[in-house]
């Protein structure tokens, strides 16, 4: 790592924003909520939170960030998703009709675990993730049903369900690390970062 302290956009329509924030903060970049197209372009990394994709999904269109998103994630502009914010980058989303960013290679599924009460924890092993199990809260959470060529799972349920996975230079969780103190997951992508801004491409 470099003394240089890399900036997170966190996209701040709607969700869990605050406390994406405060893991980035906590593990050490500097963090600011993205409202606006103009604000894209001063960040290293971008994250979609998680909260109610439909909801997120039409705020993305009207602030009209669909095109300056999808523009800058096709350019290799890091990005985690969870939750709601992997259904918004996913390619395809078989339980609705739904018009998702169309930037990540996988087919998602919705409400998979059903309702609300039915949200759960679960303990994770990830890919790369040094250490003890990762604590995965999963709430009203999709699943992702297919992945395409290019893309690496980094996390199963102990039923072998994918839930994280990573295509390039985006991530993606189907739970919430921005809601549990452990900000391995969160340094895990900040690693990404910097490795794309020292010029690695993923
Ligand atoms: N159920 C929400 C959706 O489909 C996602 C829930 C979440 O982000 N925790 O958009």
């Amino acid at each position: 790592m470099t003394n240089i302290r890399r900036r997170i956009g966190v996209l701040s329509l709607q969700g869990s924003f605050s406390e994406h924030i405060r893991s980035v903060q906590r593990a050490g970049a500097v963090a600011s909520e993205i409202r606006l197209p103009s604000e894209i372009a001063n960040v290293d990394g971008l994250i979609l939170p998680g909260g109610e994709s439909t909801t997120i999904l039409k705020l993305i269109d009207e602030y009209r960030l669909r095109e300056p998103l999808r523009e800058a994630i096709a350019a290799g502009l890091p990005v985690l998703g969870t939750c709601a914010g992997v259904i918004c980058l996913a390619n395809r989303i078989s339980s609705h009709v739904m018009r998702p960013l169309g930037v990540l290679d996988i087919s998602i599924s919705r409400n998979s675990f059903g309702r609300q009460v039915e949200s759960f924890e679960e303990d994770l092993r990830i890919e790369e993730l040094s250490g003890s199990a990762f604590r995965g809260v999963f709430i009203r959470a999709p699943v992702i049903e297919s992945c395409g060529d290019g893309v690496r799972v980094l996390a199963r349920l102990a039923d072998g369900t994918v839930v994280a996975c990573q295509e390039g230079n985006t991530m993606a969780a189907c739970f919430h690390p921005e809601f549990v103190d452990d900000i391995r997951f969160h340094e895990q992508f900040l690693h990404l970062v910097e490795q794309h801004a020292m010029g690695d491409t993923a």
